[in-house]
């Protein structure tokens, strides 16, 4: 069945992007683009980070990485290591709020479902 969204509707946001308009103004070339968005491992991703602090859609930028599970390159100002952080916090906080014991929780936040009843 499918959801009535489309690619492009879901990525219309992308267009409002900072790094987009930079492409635009030519200040970038794709390819540099490409570089300073997905640098190597241990590469410099300051400039990424930089541009997209001035990004009026960057939330939605990194609510679409998170959502789709993008691990690589820089996404809302986020890196992919950031990225998962993310996701291991949100992941421990599910199993916390379904009441399972997570170790390293701050006392008395969660309990072992055993010791709840
Ligand atoms: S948050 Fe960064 S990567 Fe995302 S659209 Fe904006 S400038 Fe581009």
């Amino acid at each position: 069945m499918e959801s009535g969204i489309s690619f492009v509707d879901e990525f219309a946001w992308a267009e409002k992007g900072e790094c987009r308009q930079l492409a635009r103004a030519g200040l970038y070339t794709p390819q540099e683009m490409a570089t300073i968005f997905h640098p190597g491992q241990g590469e410099d991703f300051a400039l990424a980070k930089a541009i997209c602090r001035n990004c009026p859609v960057q939330s939605e930028c990194l609510s679409y990485a998170i959502t789709h599970n993008e691990r690589l390159g820089i996404w809302g100002g986020a890196s992919g290591v950031e990225r998962r952080r993310f996701y291991r916090k949100q992941y421990l906080q599910e199993l916390r709020d379904a009441g399972i014991y997570v170790p390293g929780s701050p006392p008395g936040e969660v309990r072992r479902k055993s010791e709840a009843s």
